[in-house]
This record gives C-alpha cells, structure tokens and sequence, in this order.
C-alpha cells in the first residue's frame, strides 16, 4: 500500500508533461509502474504527483533510422524490445537485456525508458544501450536533447534524470562486422543484475577482439563504460587472463562492494561475463 498522499495526472502530449515536471519539483512520471510503484509502496520514494505517462501516443515502438540505427520509444515494452527482429539482428545485447529482465509480467507493463529512469538498483537496459552507443533523447523545459548513456546513467544516480522526459533512445547501426552480448548473474531473490555486462565489438578469424565497448553495472556504482579494459583489450585474443589483468589494472574506485560481495569478487565476476560476452561475439567474416 501506498501510505503517502498524491495527485495524479494524465497529460495528453508530451509538452504537457514537460509543463507537469516543471512545475512540480516532487512529481515523478509513471510509465509501467514495475519499479516506481514498488519503490512507492516500500517507501524508498516519495512523490506529490504522479504523470501517467503510459497513454502518450507514438512512443511505443522501435523504427528504423535514416543511416539503419534504431529509435526504440521510450515507452516500448521490454518484452516487445526483446522480440523485435531488428534489434535481435544489429543489437543482440539489447534484446538480451530485455530478455534477461525480471519475469514475463515485468517484461509486459515495464518499459524500455522506465528500466533506463528507475533509480536505486542496477538495471540491465543500461549496460546494453551503453555498449551499444546509445543516445538517450530527453525533453525538460530547456528543449529537446540527447545524452550520452552512461551520461544518463550517472543522472539517474543523482536524480537529475527526475526532471526529463524520456521520448526515446537513438542506437547507431553496429559498426561495420561487429555485434554484441550480454550476460548477467542476477540476484536470485530479485533477479536484478549483482553485475551485468555488455560488450559490442569484432572478433577476428584468429580471434583477436577488436572496436570493443564494454559496459558493467552491479559490480560498480553506476552503469559505466569501461574504456582503459576496453584499450587494454583492443587488439588481444581476450583471453580470461587478459580480462582479468585488464579489470585489475582499472583505477581502482571501479568496483564498489555491496553487502555480500566485496569489490574484489565483483572484479572477478565482471572478469568472468566479459569473457563469456567476447566469446560470443561471432566471428567476422
Ligand atoms: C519482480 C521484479 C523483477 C525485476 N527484475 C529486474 C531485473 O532483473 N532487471 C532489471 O533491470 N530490472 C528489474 N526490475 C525492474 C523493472 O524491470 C524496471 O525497472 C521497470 O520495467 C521499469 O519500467 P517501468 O515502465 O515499469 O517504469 P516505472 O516503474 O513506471 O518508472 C521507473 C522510473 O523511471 C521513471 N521513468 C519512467 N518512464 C520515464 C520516461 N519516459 N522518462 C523519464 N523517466 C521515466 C519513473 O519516473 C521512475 O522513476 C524488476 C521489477 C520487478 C517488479
């Protein structure tokens, strides 16, 4: 149960919702409800307003992009992002992602925006649309804009994401002959990720991993890219032990322990899911 007192709103476009936030500092937009409203109910979030944000038309589907990247609507399914054929082909690891999140009920009401927005706990999307290049489009009161990622990750760590909208996220096509992965061990209790990693890049006939975006959350403080593992790598065969070596030679606030898992171990798990992530990326041809 809800405990606390609050106003509710079903604005019609987005300016409107825009116009909501803005006026509202403790309002906080309601899309699938698969966290904020569990967040509401432990108490773990307060909010004066609510902006039901699930009715906005036109922002619940993936198209394609001039160029062949893909804009995915902030308010498209996880279960419709893990399905769609077009981001199985060029973003493996985002359908991934979404597939690997909560259950089938999570997947149908949860969203791609709200798993990105929602505050407190690792999400998978994160990791995905960060390996993947993304650009997260937001609207405020200043206008429209995109944000890198893992830019957008670290606002939603400080809650400056709080005052955005969300319209979408733009993902550039793959680079040429690279793909990506995705692998997770999750929390049993929650199934949210205790570390989740992406990876997108090539892989050589000989093996040899090439144009490497790494990302992690779970085993670090925020969702983030991992550039001095990905330098360290370019180039390697990526084998376990490079990965290792790589992870260790990070600054050293990288991974952040949590209870039941120091930063050492979180070091070694994100070792181990970047290795399997590498090893199936397909061999470009
Ligand atoms: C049983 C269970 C298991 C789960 N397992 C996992 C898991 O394994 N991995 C994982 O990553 N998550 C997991 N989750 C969390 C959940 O999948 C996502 O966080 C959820 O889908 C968020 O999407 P939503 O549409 O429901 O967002 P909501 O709950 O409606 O909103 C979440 C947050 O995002 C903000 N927000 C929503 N839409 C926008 C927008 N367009 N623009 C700006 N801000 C916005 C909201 O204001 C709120 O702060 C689980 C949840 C449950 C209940």
């Amino acid at each position: 149960m809800i405990t606390t007192p609050f106003a509710y709103a079903v604005p019609a476009g987005a300016a409107q919702v825009v116009e909501l936030l803005a006026a509202n500092p403790g309002a906080r937009l309601l899309a699938g409800g698969q966290s904020l409203l569990v967040d509401l109910q432990t108490g773990a979030d307060r909010a004066a307003l609510l902006i039901d944000i699930g009715r906005l038309p036109g922002l619940a589907r993936v198209t394609t992009m001039p160029g062949g990247g893909l804009r995915i609507g902030a308010l498209t399914l996880l279960a419709d992002l893990a399905g769609d054929p077009r981001v199985r082909a060029a973003h493996p690891a985002l359908a991934q992602a979404a597939a690997a999140n909560g259950d089938p009920q999570v997947r149908n009401r949860g969203t791609a925006a709200g798993n990105l927005a929602a505050p407190g706990r690792p999400t998978d999307l994160a990791v995905a649309a960060i390996a993947a290049g993304a650009q997260v489009a937001v609207r405020d009161a200043a206008g429209a804009r995109t944000v890198p990622a893992a830019d957008f990750a670290r606002m939603v760590a400080d809650t400056s994401a709080r005052r955005l909208l969300v319209t979408h996220l733009e993902v550039p096509a793959p680079d040429r002959g690279a793909s990506s992965a995705f692998e997770k061990i999750p929390v049993r209790a929650t199934r949210y990720p205790l570390c989740a990693v992406a990876v997108h890049g090539r892989r050589h006939g000989e093996g040899t991993v090439f144009g490497l975006r790494i990302a992690a959350c779970g085993s670090t403080a925020t969702a983030l890219r991992l550039a001095e593992a990905e330098a360290a790598l370019e180039g390697s065969a990526g084998t376990v032990q490079q990965i290792r070596a790589a992870m260790r030679a990070l600054p050293a606030d990288t991974f952040v322990a949590r209870p039941g898992a120091s930063a050492e171990y979180l070091a070694h798990l994100t070792a181990v899911l970047t290795a399997r992530a590498l090893n199936r990326l397909p061999t470009a041809t």
